[in-house]
């Protein structure tokens, strides 16, 4: 048996305008982070089905796992303020010391379980964008990130 992971690279220049969008967002998000341990500045970008951008950063701290992930950061104040609406695509990315772009900056595992479980709460997959400076990894389903993830049907 096998697993495929479907994908895209989308070379810059043929960036939606959506994607420049939420990638400007990020950007403007991670330039906000926290990182004062890993000087790892991480912004993401979410655009909910409503047509609302919420973005978050990564946000540190001197006992380490108590920081979190920008992806979470940005999740979780949707879920919070947000709860009924769906996730429609997300957008993350990392600059570097020198105000580059990292390579596509691929979410952790502990950020691919909460994306997962995002997508299951609406019972919507969404698109997951990663730039850098010269393309994008652009996945369009979320669940294609975390191949036999965790979720409710486990627990039943
Ligand atoms: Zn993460």
């Amino acid at each position: 048996m096998k697993k495929e992971i479907p994908y895209q690279r989308i070379k810059r220049a043929d960036f939606t305008s959506g994607m420049l969008e939420l990638e400007q967002a990020a950007r403007k998000a991670a330039e906000k982070a926290y990182a004062p341990y890993s000087n790892f500045k991480v912004g993401a970008a979410v655009r909910l089905a409503n047509g609302q951008i919420v973005t978050g950063s990564n946000q540190e701290n001197a006992a380490y796992p108590s920081g979190i992930c920008a992806e979470r950061t940005a999740l979780f104040y949707c879920g919070a303020q947000y709860p009924e609406v769906a996730v429609e695509e997300i957008l993350v990315l990392a600059i570097n010391n020198k105000g580059k772009l990292a390579a596509s900056a691929a979410p952790c595992g502990a950020c691919r379980q909460v994306l997962l479980e995002t997508s299951d709460r609406h019972q919507h997959p969404f698109r997951v964008i990663l730039p850098g400076e010269e393309e994008a990894i652009v996945l369009e389903d979320n669940r294609d990130l975390l191949p036999f993830g965790f979720d409710a049907s486990n627990m039943q």
